[in-house]
């Protein structure tokens, strides 16, 4: 595949009239490569965050062996791209088929619950197997993160002792897992949760062979700039050094957004501009689904030749489909002078971007490039390393 220099390059000379996908190899390849060599445990991708194969493949490339599957299509899509993967199947809700066909048929040996219904229902799919990793998904705050996961899933402090009992009598393995919350903002969010893990594990007095703390490790967007990953590592190995747990006993992560946030961004051409509204040919049922939704605020840049000199101001855009409800409130900063014709870069994409993208009212495009450039925004990169030019301050 023929591979672009800029993304200012490819909007000035291709003028794209869809919108286009810019994936960076290497920026997922290092942000695996940073989990693989400072996480002080196993780190698994969370495959919801963005299933493309060849993402998938980059991962693998750089170390990530384990993958955190939530659906029987999850599993066969790993296991058919990469048939050396382990697969954990971490959806605490899951179809008895799907338990059936991804124990017997795929090899999946972990599974996460946090039911006795659930428990009942792997003994059952996997005919009693004496093999299982079994995780016990607790309740734990998403306080400190920016998307809850609070309410759907994870077992009561009062009906944990006697799942994490039952669950240790059929598991070869019995781990502890929860999850903090989507973009966690501060470190302290994993060692509350480390808390409850241990207050589950005294307890119910079981032995604990794995602690997986989840996903959550946060990317960085415009307002929401979080501390060093590292800092979060350093806390949950504290954390999981002080647990009453064996030697023996593994820490795994299960990391989606920051595994491949910085992996792509999106070119889209401004249609029309009413006053401070831009009509952009991507939207909520495009890749900016947390755009509209939840109004996830993403870095922008005008790509134009000669660069604009005019002052940046607040814009809100909506999207292409006939609908209302595709706008999104941004604010997104660009310089006062943006038109019909336009092309913005929106980036830190990679994430529950182009995951979520439909064809409704026949909009959305598929067509992908690979650029050379960095990503707008960067956790991994040393800030000595100059700036390069497509940077923006967020
Ligand atoms: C969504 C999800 C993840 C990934 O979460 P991020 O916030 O993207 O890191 C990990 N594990 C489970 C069980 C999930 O549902």
């Amino acid at each position: 595949m023929h591979k672009h220099h800029s993304a200012l390059g490819l909007a000035t000379t291709l003028r794209p009239v869809q919108p286009v996908t810019l994936i960076r190899p290497h920026a997922a390849s290092r942000a695996a490569r940073f989990f693989v060599e400072k996480f002080p445990g196993r780190s698994m991708y969370a495959v919801k965050a963005n299933p493309s194969p060849e993402l998938l493949q980059i991962l693998w490339d750089s170390g990530i062996t384990h993958y955190d599957v939530a659906s029987i299509a999850e599993v066969r899509l790993v296991a058919r791209t990469l048939p050396e993967a382990t697969l954990c199947f971490m959806h605490p809700v899951k179809a008895e088929e799907a338990i059936r066909q991804a124990y017997f048929e795929h090899g999946v040996r972990t599974f996460s619950l946090d039911s006795m219904e659930e428990l009942d229902k792997i003994v059952g799919a996997t005919n009693g197997a004496a093999d299982l990793t079994l995780c016990v998904r607790i309740r734990v705050s998403s306080d400190l993160s920016k998307l809850s996961l609070a309410s759907k899933f994870g077992v009561m402090p009062g009906e944990t002792k006697e799942l994490l009992i039952a669950a240790r009598q059929v598991a070869d393995a019995l781990g502890i897992c929860f999850h903090v919350g989507s973009q966690a903002m501060s470190p302290d969010a994993y060692a509350q949760a480390m808390e409850r893990v241990r207050a589950a594990i005294v307890e119910a007095g079981v032995t604990v062979d794995v602690v997986d703390v989840g996903g959550g490790f946060p990317s960085t967007y415009p307002g929401m700039e979080p501390p060093p990953l590292e800092l979060y590592f350093e806390t949950i190995h504290r954390a999981f050094e002080s647990l009453p747990v064996s030697y023996s006993s593994e820490l795994w992560c299960e990391p989606g957004r920051a595994l491949c946030a910085e992996y792509s961004s999106l070119i889209v051409r401004v249609e029309k501009r009413r006053g401070d509204e831009l009509y952009i040919n991507d939207g909520a049922y495009g890749a900016l689904f947390d755009a509209a939704h939840i109004g996830w605020r993403f870095p922008v840049l005008l790509l134009r030749e000669p660069d604009s000199n005019a002052r940046d101001m607040p814009f809100s855009f909506y999207g292409p489909t006939c609908d209302d409800l595709d706008h999104m409130t941004g604010p997104f900063m660009l310089p006062a002078d943006v038109q019909a014709g336009d092309y913005i870069e929106i980036g830190m994409l990679g994430a529950y971007g182009s995951a979520m993208r439909t064809a409704f009212n026949g909009f959305g495009s598929d067509e992908t490039v690979v650029m050379e450039d960095e990503p707008m925004a960067s956790l991994y990169m040393p800030a000595e390393r100059a700036i390069p030019s497509n940077v923006v301050k967020l």
